[in-house]
């Protein structure tokens, strides 16, 4: 079978590979398609991601859906053998005093798929088949397929952000940056009931995307002429990871507004407006990955067709650098799925 080898910065490899065997409390899945994200192209693009650098050859990929195998030991309770499975890329430890108190995603010592936050790193799921615990397995709900599916994992981070920034129906909120989890940022907070959502990109073509995602305004981030600019917004989520765009949401929200940053700013230190949180008392909160949100995402998807747009391309797996060099071009490209054929 083959799997997406990141050996180091510029080193995608396509790698033939032992097909795993699951021991007790594991599912052996059948990958049928893996989301490339933005983390996954910044192992690719510079050996690691923000603080988290590549030491070792890891398998990436964690926005994997697929169909359950085999388990390592008699399972009742898991989704049967053949059943279509999202699967829940976190296993927080359940002991440290952040998953006492609930707040399991930034659990200490969790294991992500394919993330080099801990070492040895965590082997994640762009490979035919792969092995992981069985109660990280999500049965797809009725009327939702496995290609949408795999949107999954980052609209559960972009329903986190959103849950992050409080209450948001009625509210006008603004998102910086249009990638995919703005894109989808977007089309969570109009599911909270948000008014108004004006998202700002540099690219024309990644602000269409949002159109279709549910955006009510679409403002070109390198125009400050642009009419769709707003005086002030209510809410911003910071979806670019870069430090221009926390500065402008810090600069347009409203005083005493919460501004969530979600984009995964470079390591150390960030030029932006940091006097505007004083002066105008913005809360400015962060947004880790997920929880619970996976299976509220899950139901999201099997409700709105709508979400097949932001996919803008299904690569097979031995053309994964390709794949990798159009998810990279945001002006060519959406969400791209790797095709693991299972
Ligand atoms: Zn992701
Ligand atoms: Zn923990």
């Amino acid at each position: 079978m083959f799997g997406c080898v990141i050996h180091g910065q510029d080193d995608l490899r396509v790698e033939e590979l032992p097909v795993p065997e699951p021991g007790p409390g594991q599912a052996l899945v059948a990958v049928r398609y893996g989301g490339v994200c933005g983390s996954d192209l910044h192992y690719w693009l510079h050996g690691g991601v923000g603080d988290f650098r590549l030491k070792e050859p890891m398998l990436l990929g964690h926005e994997v859906v697929g169909t359950v195998v085999a388990y390592g030991s008699p399972d009742a309770s898991s989704p049967a053998v053949g059943t279509a499975v999202a699967v829940h890329p976190a296993t927080p430890c359940g002991v440290c005093p952040e998953c006492a108190e609930g707040r399991r995603n930034v659990c200490r010592d969790t294991r992500y798929l394919g993330s080099a936050a801990r070492f040895p790193h965590v082997q994640g799921g762009f490979a035919a088949q792969v092995v992981v615990p069985a109660e990280q397995l999500r049965p797809l709900p009725e009327n939702l397929d496995l290609l949408r599916a795999a949107l999954a994992e980052p609209l559960s981070v972009a329903l986190h952000a959103v849950r992050r920034a409080g209450d948001v129906a009625g509210r006008h909120v603004l998102v910086t940056g249009a990638g995919p989890i703005g894109c989808l940022v977007v089309a969570a907070a109009k599911a909270a009931g948000a008014e108004r959502v004006t998202v700002t990109d540099l690219l024309p073509a990644a602000l269409e995307y949002a159109r279709r995602a549910g955006a009510d305004t679409l403002v070109r981030a390198d125009d400050p002429d642009d009419p769709g600019w707003p005086a002030e917004a209510d809410v911003a989520v910071e979806a670019s990871g870069v430090a221009a765009g926390l500065d402008t949401c810090l600069r347009l929200v409203r005083r005493g507004g919460v501004v969530v940053q979600l984009g995964m700013l470079p390591p150390g230190p960030s030029p932006f407006a940091g006097n505007l949180v004083v002066s105008r008392e913005i809360e400015l909160r962060g947004a880790f990955r997920f929880d619970g949100e996976f299976d509220e995402a899950l139901r999201l998807l099997a409700a709105e067709p709508a979400f097949d747009a932001l996919v803008s391309a299904v690569v097979p797996v031995q053309e994964a650098e390709s794949a990798f060099r159009l998810a990279a071009d945001r002006a060519r490209s959406c969400k791209v799925l790797l095709d693991f054929g299972g």
